[in-house]
């Protein structure tokens, strides 16, 4: 049903009793620049794509605004034109509305803007869109204007944006929406290493009053700063884990918006994410090549045949460790390549399979080129592999040096594939250690490490290996990690009740 304001149904609707506010459906927009499946660089996309369903079954109506970029266009199913801009920061645009798999979508059909196959952030030679600034203004200014209520038939509730891409939300609401229909804003912070950073020659394409270039507004270190300004004008602001909702308050942290997070705490809430259980299933996964559930681990041992011949490794007995993760010094694939020598004189093997900085992905590869019986890396993406790798090593490697939730650790314990992670951000909010209490309990579900150097992954590989030898405890972990509570119903409660409460503040 999504946001339409004017019922779409036919006929008179029966009357029905008043209901309270609290058991009325809401109608919010959610505004990202990715949706898991129909475009994907990161767990934005997963977290994005996961909502809707999720948030269904706690009275919420979520329709998502997407910009048009060719794979979005290409799955949006019955497209309605609701609106149309002949001058939209460039060139023309469409709001188009229609659903893809259930979930109710906006797109925002600005091809000069979004007409470019391939990542939507970074044109072919790896380098970011030099309009990135103008293409993520466009979403916002048109998602706020959906929720000034110009669209006909659209009425959001409460606007919910995601990361810098979505963050001038609120700042046109505060620089453009007086006398408007105003709807409350939460932004969320998926990831606070990346901030829409751009530099002031941009400023006048964005269509905000010069009385915005300040520091109360959007001024960032003499540029313009999306986050930050998205920062200061937000209702309410969330990340996706208690933990790393902790972090970002500190200097070490904080990566520069930590005073202005300090300022905020009072509105800053920290859910953790959930991951998709039906897109993550091992009883039913196409991509395995062969299905299991708790009961059957042993059933486990084709899917580690068939990483073996994907990854020209031969066959063995010895505890597979994977990667599956973007390349790059966030997540400590650099200290993995370090310990490598030893860690597979410890008796691992690794696959790893990603994309992400070059030196990163060189590193990985000249450690992998001096043991090609034990270790293979696969540069790309490709979510079939990723699934395979979850269903046939015995243990996922998350080494992050900060890690706002992760969702690997997750997919990791729902396959039976042990995460291994260091501890901070969601890592520590979603992985019970296995210390002798837990393991003694039955809860432990992965193994933590504290120290983030070469020398605290080896030493986390080297208690992985101890405990991969006593059977039982291992099992017994593994089993754990897939009867957790790992999907979306608790934390959707969560977005559900936070939109309710915006929704109630504002009058
Ligand atoms: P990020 O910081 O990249 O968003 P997350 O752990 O939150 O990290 O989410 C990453 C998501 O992308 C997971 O669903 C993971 O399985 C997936 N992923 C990462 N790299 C690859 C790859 N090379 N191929 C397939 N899936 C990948």
């Amino acid at each position: 049903m999504g946001i339409d304001a004017a019922g779409a149904r036919p006929g008179p609707a029966p009357p029905s009793p008043p209901q309270p506010a609290s058991q009325r459906r809401l109608p919010v927009l959610g505004v990202a620049s990715e949706m898991f499946p129909l475009l994907k660089t990161g767990g934005l996309a997963d977290v994005v794509g996961a909502l809707p369903a999720a948030l269904a079954e706690h009275g919420v109506d979520l329709t998502t605004l997407l910009p048009g970029h060719p794979a979005v266009v290409a799955g949006l199913e019955g497209g309605q034109v609701r609106a149309q801009w002949p001058e939209w920061f460039g060139g023309p645009a469409r709001v188009l509305s229609g659903r893809h798999r259930n979930a109710e979508l906006l797109v925002l059909d600005a091809p000069h803007l979004y007409a470019r196959h391939g990542n939507p952030y970074l044109d072919a030679s790896g380098r970011d869109w030099s309009d990135n600034a103008l293409r993520y203004a466009a979403l916002a200014l048109a998602a706020a204007r959906i929720g000034w209520g110009e669209v006909d038939g659209l009425a959001p509730a409460v606007l919910h944006a995601h990361d810098w891409q979505a963050a001038l939300v609120p700042v046109y609401q505060h620089y453009l929406g007086a006398g408007k229909r105003r709807a409350p804003t939460l932004l969320t912070l998926h990831n606070l290493a990346f901030q829409g950073q751009f530099g002031a020659a941009a400023w006048a394409q964005l269509r905000l009053p010069d009385a915005a270039f300040s520091t109360q507004g959007l001024e960032y270190h003499g540029d313009i700063g999306f986050l930050k300004g998205g920062l200061h004008f937000a209702d309410a602001i969330s990340t996706v884990s208690p933990s790393y909702a902790e972090e970002i308050l500190t200097l070490a942290g904080g990566m520069g918006l930590d005073a202005m997070l300090r300022w905020r705490r009072e509105r800053l809430h920290g859910i953790v994410n959930g991951l998709d259980t039906e897109a993550w299933d091992p009883a039913h996964d196409p991509a395995l090549a062969r299905t299991y559930d708790a009961d059957t681990l042993e059933r486990r041992a084709a899917n580690r045949r068939e990483i073996e011949a994907c990854f020209g490794l031969p066959e063995a007995e010895s505890p597979l460790l994977c990667m599956v993760s973007r390349l790059t010094t966030q997540k400590g694939i650099d200290l993995v390549a370090q310990a490598l020598d030893a860690i597979v004189g410890a008796g691992a093997r690794l696959v790893v399979l990603g994309a992400g900085e070059a030196a990163v992905e060189s590193a990985l590869q000249s450690a992998a080129a001096r043991h090609p019986q034990r270790v293979a890396v696969r540069i790309g993406y490709d979510e079939s592999l990723a699934h395979l790798l979850h269903g046939g090593a015995d243990a996922i490697l998350v080494p992050s040096r900060f890690e706002p939730c992760g969702l690997t650790q997750l997919s990791g314990q729902r396959y039976g594939c042990v995460p291994v992670v260091a501890r901070v951000g969601g890592l520590a909010d979603t992985v019970i250690d296995a210390n002798h209490a837990a393991i003694a309990a039955g809860v432990a579900t992965g193994v933590q490490f504290g120290e983030l150097s070469a020398e605290g992954v080896l030493g986390a590989v080297q208690r992985t290996l101890r405990l991969h030898r006593d059977r039982a405890a291992w099992r017994s972990m593994q089993r754990a990690g897939m009867r957790a509570d790992l999907g979306w119903r608790a934390s959707a409660g969560l977005y559900a009740a936070l939109y309710r409460q915006l929704a109630q503040e504002t009058p």
